[in-house]
């Protein structure tokens, strides 16, 4: 089947895809703690400079609806977009150092014009660099959860971006749309906004697609939005549509909702939070995760990985049982006790993932055994099971 059939079909069907009602308010109108994400096109007026003026309209947004009792943080891209900017850079960078000085250079420039702009309207921010390490090592993403509920507390806008100047690709989490979904998971937000500068997801790229239509209310979970998401987006930014996806379909596996809007908008989020359908809604509806299960969920590399055989993948997936060494067949990569890593099928799709109780070698010499006889093999026991149920998330039963 060739995309453009797909996209037929999935025209065809567009019935199903979408839910609800369509006159139904927004989800905003419901969530008390929000996640704007605002893309690097938007804040750099698409690569031409910081646009002080579009950061003042939302600073005014966002304080109006500070003053409603909403809690906000921002995700907000540009670093690199505004380095080249600074530097004459026409073309973006390829080189890692290259891209690490154009963010050192711009975040200074993101930095200045969110505070200045924000305090016109009497909030203060905080700017929050983080990078993907932080948020997979246990306690750092425990730090960063309580620092960012501090400032929420006490009523400063943290201003979010990746730590683009450290970051090497064993580390980075790569765009800010799934940096805003780890976020929203982070801090347990109701909602996420991610302003673009589309209209939000349609039917196919309407860029090549005239009669393409905008969705304005689907399923986060539904596998047939990326086919539609797929290409690339702007010159500028990082993600296109497909982040936007997947990150909305993150989010809501901590029950948050996603809307994709476009930030030209005049008072996009104030008529969102006031009940106007605007973009496409993402309606979170998979059952939601526990604090320390999302932490797992949310691992974007995992050190290494066990490829279950048929009776643990029901085990898994149909029993709600835990992983025990004789349903492995197979152990890859170099991993330590408490490392996150993937389960895997025959065929290679991850099915879920859990928090390890052996290292990767011990585990080598117990995988096809049963439990009792892991004391003679290893000369101790830490659990019967490689991975115990409790720490233990199911990612895609479909894929098995
Ligand atoms: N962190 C990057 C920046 O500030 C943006 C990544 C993205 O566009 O998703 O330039």
């Amino acid at each position: 089947m060739t995309r453009h059939d797909l996209l037929e079909d999935i025209a065809f069907d567009m019935n199903s895809i979408l839910i609800g009602d369509a006159h139904a308010p927004s989800v905003m109108v419901q969530a008390q703690r929000l996640v704007v994400k605002v893309g690097s096109s938007l804040v750099t007026n698409e690569g031409r400079g910081i646009d002080a003026q579009a950061i003042a309209t939302w600073a005014a947004e966002i304080a109006a609806l500070r003053d409603l009792g909403r809690e906000i943080v921002v995700v907000s891209s540009g670093a690199v977009a505004e380095g080249m900017k600074r530097l004459s850079w026409v073309r973006r960078p390829q080189s890692m150092q290259d891209l690490q000085a154009a963010a050192a250079v711009g975040q200074m420039g993101l930095a200045q014009v969110y505070e200045t702009e924000f305090r016109r309207f009497g909030l203060q921010t905080a700017q929050i660099l983080l990078t993907h390490e932080d948020l997979a090592d246990r306690t750092r993403y425990l730090n960063a959860r309580s620092t960012l509920t501090r400032l929420i507390e006490l009523g400063v806008i943290p201003i979010i971006n990746e730590n683009d100047t450290v970051v090497t690709d064993e580390i980075k989490v790569g765009d800010n749309d799934t940096l805003a979904a780890l976020v929203t998971n982070l801090i347990e937000a109701d909602a996420l906004v991610i302003l673009t500068d589309q209209a939000g997801l349609y039917t196919a790229d309407p860029r090549s697609h005239p009669d393409a239509r905008l969705l304005s209310r689907v399923k986060a979970g539904d596998p047939r939005l990326e086919a539609m998401a797929g290409g690339a987006g702007s010159l500028i930014g990082k993600g296109g549509m497909l982040t936007k996806v997947l990150a909305a379909r993150r989010a809501a596996s901590a029950g948050a909702h996603t809307i994709v809007a476009s930030g030209r908008e005049s008072k996009v989020l104030q008529r969102l939070a006031g009940g106007e359908m605007i973009g496409t809604s993402f309606i979170a509806d998979t059952a939601k995760l526990t604090a320390r299960k999302q932490w797992i969920a949310d691992q974007l590399q995992l050190r290494g990985a066990l490829v279950l055989d048929a009776g643990a993948l029901k085990a898994l997936l149909r029993d709600g049982k835990s992983l025990l060494p004789i349903g492995v067949s197979e152990v890859q990569g170099d991993f330590a006790r408490g490392d996150v890593v993937a389960c895997l099928s025959q065929a290679g799709a991850e099915v879920g993932r859990g928090l390890i109780n052996y290292a990767s070698s011990e585990a080598r010499r117990i995988i096809g055994k049963p439990s009792s006889e892991i004391e003679s093999l290893l000369g101790f026991v830490e659990e019967p099971e490689l991975i115990h149920r409790s720490n233990l998330v199911i990612t895609d039963p479909n894929d098995s």
